[in-house]
């Protein structure tokens, strides 16, 4: 079952990755270079499937809050391991399949996820209506390299636009579990530069094809189509460039290569905030400080940053649909300290950490240890979860007078019930490698309040070890 999805995700990604839309891509450090004008097409690398497939039924298994640190980390060094070479990018797939793919065309542009099977309705007007009304010439700077025919609907699946030239987006599952990936990291580095996070997710959702992008993937994690090297990891890619006549012609330009989505943001923003070269104020009209609302940022980068009239349309309407202002704001909750947390398990070692891990976001800490080591409260509280759980296994969460609350993954056997008062190290259960497990080991997550919502999670090193 997981295999052949793999491969139907594989399939359908190389068709979707040929026929989606260019990429903005911003070559700001060669401002004078006529290259940066052109546009990028998407296309497919026929070498890439494999790797390809992987990733994206990685993807999709890990929207679960649980999974093992080994599958995954093997997963992204067979990534990256392919793949310098890709090739993504590339004009006129060159072979066989070639004529696969065209049969295809027409449908793949819904299937962004090998589980969206329902058709969208829009499809075969969109043909017709969006062409027209996105498409445009290129007359921006020269660093802002747009490209000119965006089809809505193969970048942002259940999106709409009318014969009026009017937006609409519907929520989809797929563009939710990329913003899910991708949301924490933004709100990070918006609110260290001064920037709006729901912009920049918008942003991250129409240059990336929702994540779908092979530039967006592991191992590039490049969400914007940022041109150029990074630390001096760059990827070459095959585009389609222009002359600045029209003309086409293909050649290879380098991206960046990012260590992960926060990095990724972090260049994207010193980007925004340092502005191109001979002009630090280029993108001032983006920054918070330098507006009210996030409107006032969208309209600035429209012209600006993309040829596209409507961009900024797009962006709110992402912006409103996606309800990304939540990724504006700070969290909230009662502060955690070091203080008063003790480590759950006596003999372990810790097999992988809290936050971004590759393409993902892992939500706890992984403490390997042998089945059956006991588990122990990290403080006093209120059992509130101890259950059975596809993804966690046995999970017993259990809230503390301060509101925080714990949970304890993949337990062999859990050892108190919902209502039970436990104190600090008393013993709750057992380790093991129950539900969406590989290897025996506790899962441990710690939140601000009792939601177990991403945004209200915290690092538990933090609380759990003195610095
Ligand atoms: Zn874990």
């Amino acid at each position: 079952m997981k295999k052949f999805s793999r491969i139907a995700s594989a399939l359908i990604f190389t068709i979707q990755a040929f026929l989606s839309t260019p990429v903005a891509v911003w070559a700001n450090e060669l401002p004078s270079v006529k290259e940066s004008t052109e546009q990028v097409q998407k296309s497919v690398d026929t070498t890439e499937t494999k790797e390809s497939s992987s990733e994206s039924s990685s993807d999709s298994s890990t929207e679960e809050p649980s999974e093992s640190s080994t599958t995954s980390s093997s997963e992204s060094s067979k990534e990256s391991s392919s793949s310098v070479t890709k090739s993504s990018e590339s004009t006129t797939p060159s072979g066989q399949d070639n004529s696969k793919k065209e049969e295809s065309k027409e449908e793949s542009s819904k299937q962004e996820e090998p589980k969206q099977e329902e058709p969208k309705q829009e499809e075969p007007k969109q043909e017709n209506s969006t062409a027209p009304s996105i498409q445009e010439t290129q007359e921006v700077p020269d660093q802002i390299n747009q490209e000119a025919t965006v089809e809505l609907s193969r970048t942002v699946p259940a999106s709409l636009v009318t014969q009026d030239g009017s937006i609409h987006f519907e929520k989809d599952e797929s563009v939710e579990t990329f913003i899910r990936k991708i949301g924490e990291s933004a709100r990070k580095i918006g609110k260290e530069k001064d920037l709006y996070a729901s912009v920049m997710i918008a942003q991250a959702i129409l240059e990336s094809a929702s994540g779908q992008s092979q530039l967006a993937q592991a191992p590039n994690y490049n969400l914007f189509g940022i041109k150029g090297s990074h630390n001096g990891k760059s990827v070459s890619m095959a585009t389609q460039e222009d002359f600045g006549n029209g003309t086409l012609y293909a050649t290879q330009s380098g991206f960046r290569v990012y260590e992960n989505y926060e990095d990724c943001f972090t260049d994207y923003a010193t980007l925004l905030k340092e502005g191109l070269t001979g002009d630090s104020n280029y993108y001032s009209g983006v920054w918070k400080s330098n507006t009210d609302t996030y409107q006032e940022a969208t309209k600035f980068l429209t012209g600006r940053y993309a040829t596209d009239t409507q961009y900024d349309q797009k962006l709110n309407g992402l912006i409103e649909t996606y309800d990304l202002t939540y990724y504006d704001k700070e969290l909230q909750g009662p502060e955690i300290s070091s203080a008063g947390y003790k480590v759950p398990i006596r003999n372990y070692t810790i097999s992988s950490q809290y936050g971004n891990r590759g393409s993902e976001f892992h939500r706890g800490l992984d403490m390997a240890a042998r089945q059956g080591e006991p588990i122990h409260a990290v403080k006093s509280g209120t059992v509130i979860k101890a259950e059975y759980h596809n993804s966690w296994g046995n999970v017993v969460a259990i809230q503390h007078e301060d509101g925080s609350t714990a949970l304890y993954a993949h337990q062999q056997q859990y050892a108190v019930k919902v209502g039970d008062k436990v104190s600090q190290s008393q013993l709750i259960g057992y380790v093991g490698s129950t539900g969406n497990s590989t290897g025996s080991h506790l899962h441990f997550e710690l939140c601000r309040d009792n939601s177990l919502d991403q945004g209200m999670l915290i690092d538990p090193q933090t609380v759990l070890f003195d610095n």
